[in-house]
């Protein structure tokens, strides 16, 4: 037989469980006065404090509350270089005229394996910090056979959930025969980065891929046993989010571009609908409507995107601030957005709720509420992390 340590964690003011069935009956199954108990890598318990079962150890939580660690499930974080000097044209109104994600490209071919695996390691470990205990992330600063299976490499070494975005904008080495680069990402390219991702991606706008060749791209990763995730209607309205919800995408990403037929394919299919509000804060593009989506019954998820260009952050508690000030969303649906939400758009059950079976990922807040998380907007409010039960914070 084998033992295990158990921990119990006590005096939980508020504890987000994300299960209906515990708790209050919200969506977030809120427990007061809580506890949690977790044995090696997996949560065994949740309920009220005094009756919490014995441990072998105890952590007192001194009445602050505690949520599921964040998921975020949408980044490129295998990148070099930065990109402050567009960041800050931009934002002092300047024409600025380098050649945005070309930039990025250009610096990640030209790095070592190490560099980039270094940043990755760098930006995760900030992200842990902020509370995130799983993210996704995805290749398409290579734009060549060898630098996106090499992207994918890199990321297989921080995460399982790796995405193939080989068809993030057409390669500068094609731009007059866009056409030659679609055959190039179906063909080659997947064949040496498929056994490498778990996802396939396409940015599928006016000035990337239209309709025809995301559906060509995505449709052949299927084939290749990627599942699609779309970045959709970000810059504009466009057929993205409809595809998505056609191939069954796990998420189409960004949506801030809908009319009432995407909703409508966002309410009646299982497509997630992941809300990027870094991008519009760092693009002082228009929101996303949340409210509406939400109204039409699709499922939210909040992430960072983080990536070097359009949203260089990697903080969970930014996004669900921004969410609720700025995007119609209340406290309690962008918790829930940022943590189930996030599982639901890696299509995950074991992560994103603090529930018998869960895997052990919880953050405790220096707070006695998760709605901190949007009414302290800038604070670090992570007080510890618990990654797969282990204390990494
Ligand atoms: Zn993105």
């Amino acid at each position: 037989m084998t033992t295990t340590t158990t921990t119990a964690i006590t005096h939980i003011a508020n504890l987000v469980t994300n299960d209906p069935s515990l708790g209050d009956g919200t969506p977030l199954g809120l427990i007061r006065d809580a506890a949690v108990v977790i044995d090696g890598d997996r949560v065994v318990w949740t309920g009220e404090s005094s009756k919490a079962p014995a441990t072998d150890n105890a952590v007192d939580a001194g009445g602050r509350a505690v949520v599921p660690g964040f998921v975020d499930s949408h980044s490129h974080l295998v990148f070099a270089g930065d990109r402050t000097a567009e960041f800050n044209a931009r934002m002092s109104g300047r024409p600025y005229s380098a050649g945005g994600i070309r930039t990025t490209v250009a610096a990640t071919r030209a790095a070592s394996d190490d560099e980039l695996s270094a940043n990755v390691a760098r930006y995760l470990d900030e992200a842990l910090r902020q509370g995130t205990t799983t993210f996704e992330t995805k290749s398409g600063y290579g734009l060549t056979v060898e630098d996106e299976a090499r992207a994918l490499r890199i990321a297989a070494r921080h995460t399982d959930e790796v995405t193939f975005l080989g068809a993030h904008i057409v390669s500068p080495d094609y731009a007059d025969d866009p056409a030659g680069y679609v055959d190039l990402v179906t063909g080659p390219m997947l064949d040496a980065c498929a056994p490498h991702a778990r996802w396939i991606d396409v940015f599928c706008e006016r000035g990337a891929f239209d309709e025809d060749q995301a559906r060509t791209i995505l449709t052949a990763g299927l084939a290749r046993g990627l599942h699609p995730r779309v970045h959709a209607n970000q810059l504009g309205h466009g057929p993205g989010v409809r595809l998505a919800v056609e191939l069954d995408a796990a998420s189409a990403d960004h949506c801030t571009h809908l009319d009432d037929a995407d909703l409508d394919a966002l309410g009646q299919g299982s497509t997630v609908a992941t809300l990027l509000p870094g991008a519009e804060f760092s693009t002082r593009a228009a929101w996303p409507d949340a409210r509406r989506i939400l109204g039409a019954g699709a499922t939210v998820a909040l992430s960072t995107d983080c990536n070097p260009g359009s949203s260089f952050t990697s903080s969970m508690p930014f996004c669900i601030a921004l969410a609720v000030r700025d995007m119609g969303m209340t406290p309690d649906e962008a918790v829930w957005s940022a943590t189930a939400g996030g599982a639901a758009a890696l299509r995950r059950t074991d992560i994103g709720r603090i529930t018998p079976g869960a895997r052990a990922d919880l953050v405790l807040l220096d707070a006695p509420s998760h709605v901190h998380l949007a009414y302290r907007p800038g604070v670090p409010l992570v007080r510890a992390v618990w990654r797969a039960g282990e204390r990494t914070v």
